[in-house]
């Protein structure tokens, strides 16, 4: 079958991976009889260079044309770049923005997945990690708190903040939709994570949640506090396959999901909307710091690809594929500098590779 890839490679490292990932996806499909086109979207600071904005209309047609997107990174040194002298709408973070807006993409998916050969890299004791993790988190990312009416304003004398953190029942049914869905294809069990304890927001969350189960038989559904997700997180992440989420425990818990696996480079993430679209890119920034030098991690951007063959073209054997081949050129023990620990590198049996080199030996491996 054929493909249509809306490509932005965007800033700093941006074209290095984004390069890496099409290479493997070009693998994909020479094996496995698919081919895939590239259309090359302006976003970020290439925007503001190349038309004087972070984003432009026809950017976005051309986005909602492609069947999925699959992003490197924007931005540019904060401090010292000039983007970052502009009004805020006018930076690259805007366009970001103003694309997950215009596209509704309203559900984050983040993975924590351990690799077993990057276990000396994870900060949790190994009677914790025991047989590793591997879970998927599912944010709620455009409402809530996060989008609520907000002021500050000063009442009887005292200034006073206000945030509303506002969910319909519609909002809430279709990420709980998409959150089953993905368990679906994975271990089948979701753990619904709010405040219902205290919240109004979570009880109706907790309530909806419940009547989309129903349509899910196959799942397992828990329900957790978010204070105690929070601790079980760090005390027995083996437990948990997709926690489901608004939009700011999603923030906060994503970061410690990903942080406990002691390698947020290696992470990819997705944003999807109510069809089959989605925004597929790396966890991780543009990391100006290191652009041009030929030495970043592409894996994040890879195994970012490796969604969207799964959650945009429903190819699961092509994803498993490719994470199977970047499993095994970790257990080969090729790694990106980001990723060698200092006792690693001393080490004849680990050898250090450059952006390319490893997206060539994980493109080698799709078989
Ligand atoms: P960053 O993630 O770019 O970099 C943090 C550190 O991680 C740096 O030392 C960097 O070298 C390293 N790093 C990141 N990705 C790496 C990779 N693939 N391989 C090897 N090392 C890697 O975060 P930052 O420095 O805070 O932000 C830099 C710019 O990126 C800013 O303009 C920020 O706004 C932007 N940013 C963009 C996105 C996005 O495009 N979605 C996300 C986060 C940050």
């Amino acid at each position: 079958m054929d493909y249509k890839v809306g490509v932005i490679s965007g800033d700093g490292i941006g074209p290095e991976i984004v390069r890496e990932a099409k290479k493997v996806l070009d693998k994909v499909g020479e094996v496995f009889g698919h081919s895939f086109s590239y259309d090359e979207i302006l976003m970020g600071g290439v925007s503001i260079d190349a038309v004087g904005v972070p984003l432009t209309d026809e950017a976005i047609a051309q986005a909602k044309e492609a069947d999925a997107v699959l992003m490197g990174s924007i931005g540019g040194n904060t401090s010292t770049s000039p983007w970052y002298k502009l009004p805020a709408n006018l930076r690259p973070e805007a366009g970001l923005l103003k694309l997950r807006k215009s596209l509704n993409l309203f559900a984050n998916l983040r993975p924590a997945y351990l690799y077993g050969e990057l276990r000396a890299a994870c900060p949790l004791r190994d009677d914790i990690i025991g047989d590793g993790f591997d879970m998927m988190i599912m944010r709620e990312l455009t409402g809530g708190l996060y989008f609520g009416d907000r002021r500050t304003e000063e009442q009887d004398g005292v200034m006073t903040a206000v945030d509303t953190l506002t969910y319909n029942e519609n909002e809430i049914r279709r990420i709980a939709k998409r959150g089953f869905d993905i368990a679906m294809k994975r271990r089948k069990k979701v753990t619904s994570v709010d405040k219902a304890n205290v919240l109004d927001s979570s009880r109706l969350w907790r309530k909806v949640v419940e009547e989309v189960a129903k349509d899910y038989k196959e799942v397992t559904l828990e329900h957790m506090l978010v204070d105690n997700c929070a601790m079980q997180l760090v005390k027995d992440p083996g437990q948990f396959d997709v926690i489901l989420t608004e939009n700011m425990f999603g923030d906060i818990l994503s970061d410690e999901a990903s942080m406990v696996t002691g390698s947020i480079g290696m992470l990819s993430s997705a944003s999807l909307n109510d069809t089959k679209f989605g925004l597929y890119e790396p966890s991780g920034g543009s990391a100006p710091d290191i652009a041009g030098k030929g030495i970043a991690n592409p894996i994040a951007t890879i195994l970012s690809a490796a969604m969207m063959l799964r959650y945009s073209f429903d190819l699961d054997r092509e994803a498993d594929a490719v994470e199977e081949a970047v499993r095994q050129v970790l257990k080969e023990q090729y790694r990106t500098v980001d990723i060698m620990p200092q006792e690693e590198a001393e080490k004849e049996s680990v050898t250090q590779v450059g952006t390319a080199q490893m997206g060539d030996l994980i493109a080698d491996k799709i078989r």
